[in-house]
């Protein structure tokens, strides 16, 4: 049995077993290049070709519009400077919000360094764009809209639909980071009106260090990595066969789960919210009460570091995530929760609970209970918290 609590499921997942037996051929016996062209290459060359065709399906994209990647952060690499420097020509503008992953926004930083002007747009604060801004900031020479399609750390899902619809109105490309939303829930990029899209396999029960960029044929793509003919000649290399495989297999089986797995998640995870807000005082619910990531809970405590708090629930062996990254031995609020306009310290208070396929209730109860007592024993500890009562606040 897990021995650990998991509430980390946007920042990886465990591989399906599943998933694993699909790499091992390609591990072992398997071991043949796909590019040559013997017996023994057969194999991993339709393990490619399956694979291709699954994830394309679960996007409603064709085999020939998707590029297998290092992963999320690759993908989005690959967008945003390919399609700056293919329909820049040397300048240009782009425009993304304020709360992307920093695999865009630091691609972003990169793209600025050599002469591109990007716009980020704010969000409220429930962590939406507003689709008026969106319109107001387009220029003449913008050459692509980059919006994640959910957020990885409040779970806000954006208006992907009208922003792609905005999109092929003005005839600019829009990419959307869907890291977190791939397989978690329905996406249509041909109805949606999305050109190029990423997303990564650990995030959906794959093995880390693989992912796709989907790319729409009418996208005139830059290839990203030079060297052999690999992905149509545009990211060279040996393909990572058993990688693809295994993600190939993961994405069939969160088809297959979706519509159950979101069941699942949402009722325990609207249980978790409940009971955490009812039971624990000066406490708030980030992000979107609606139009969230099923599995996505996230929280600011008052007078409390959220970071103390991740640390006594790993004592307990429960796995979440803090607010704030803590980079260089001082903890910086997150982006993401600035950018929604918390105050410092309710972001530096934040605890983020992210559900997955396989969460019993009997692992939110344990939870709520450890949460539960935990904030009270920091409260007890925080001098913040004894002014704000001494002040004649009422005490929790
Ligand atoms: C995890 C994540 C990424 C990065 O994906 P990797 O495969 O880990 O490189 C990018 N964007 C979002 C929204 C993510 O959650």
């Amino acid at each position: 049995m897990d021995p650990w609590i998991y509430l980390d499921h946007a920042a990886t997942t465990p591989l399906a077993p599943e998933a694993l037996e699909a790499m091992l051929p390609y591990c072992g016996e398997d071991y043949g290049n796909p590019s040559s062209s013997y017996g023994l290459s057969e194999a991993p060359k339709k393990a490619l070709a399956d694979a291709r065709q699954t994830v394309a399906a679960a996007i409603h994209a064709d085999s020939e519009e998707i590029y297998f990647t290092g992963g999320g952060t690759e993908s989005d690499n690959w967008a945003l400077t390919a399609v700056a420097e293919q329909y820049g020509q040397g300048g240009g503008h782009l425009i993304t919000t304020a709360m992307e992953h920093h695999a865009v926004l630091h691609t972003c930083g990169y793209l600025e360094e050599r002469g591109f002007e990007i716009t980020y747009l704010p969000v409220n604060e429930q962590g939406f764009i507003s689709l008026r801004e969106l319109r107001d900031a387009i220029r003449p020479d913008t050459v692509l809209i980059s919006v994640m399609t959910a957020n990885n750390e409040i779970g806000t899902i954006q208006p992907i639909r009208e922003i792609g619809q905005i999109a092929k109105e003005r005839r600019i490309l829009f990419h959307t980071d869907a890291v977190q939303a791939f397989c978690q829930i329905p996406i249509d990029v041909k109805e949606m009106g999305i050109d190029l899209l990423s997303a990564s396999s650990h995030k959906c029960y794959g093995p880390k260090g693989v992912g796709f960029l989907y790319a729409a044929k009418q996208v005139n793509l830059k290839p990203f990595l030079h060297g052999g003919a690999q992905e149509r000649g545009m990211r060279a290399g040996t393909e990572n066969v058993a990688g693809i495989a295994g993600f190939g297999k993961a994405v069939e089986l969160c088809q297959k789960t979706m519509a159950a797995r979101e069941a699942h998640e949402r009722s325990l995870r609207d249980y978790l919210i409940k009971r955490i807000l009812a039971e624990v005082p000066y406490t708030r619910l980030n992000g979107s009460r609606k139009l969230r990531l099923p599995n996505n809970a996230n929280f600011s405590f008052q007078f409390i570091e959220g970071e103390n708090l991740r640390v006594l629930l790993d004592m307990d062996g429960i796995c979440a995530s803090g607010g704030s990254a803590c980079t260089t031995g001082s903890t910086e609020p997150s982006h993401v929760l600035k950018a929604i306009g918390l105050p410092d310290a309710l972001a530096n208070g934040s605890l983020r609970l992210t559900l997955g396929a396989g969460t019993t209730k009997e692992e939110i109860e344990k939870t709520v209970e450890a949460v539960k007592k935990h904030v009270a024993d920091l409260r007890s500890g925080s001098a913040v918290y004894e002014a704000f009562t001494t002040a004649g606040g009422q005490p929790a």
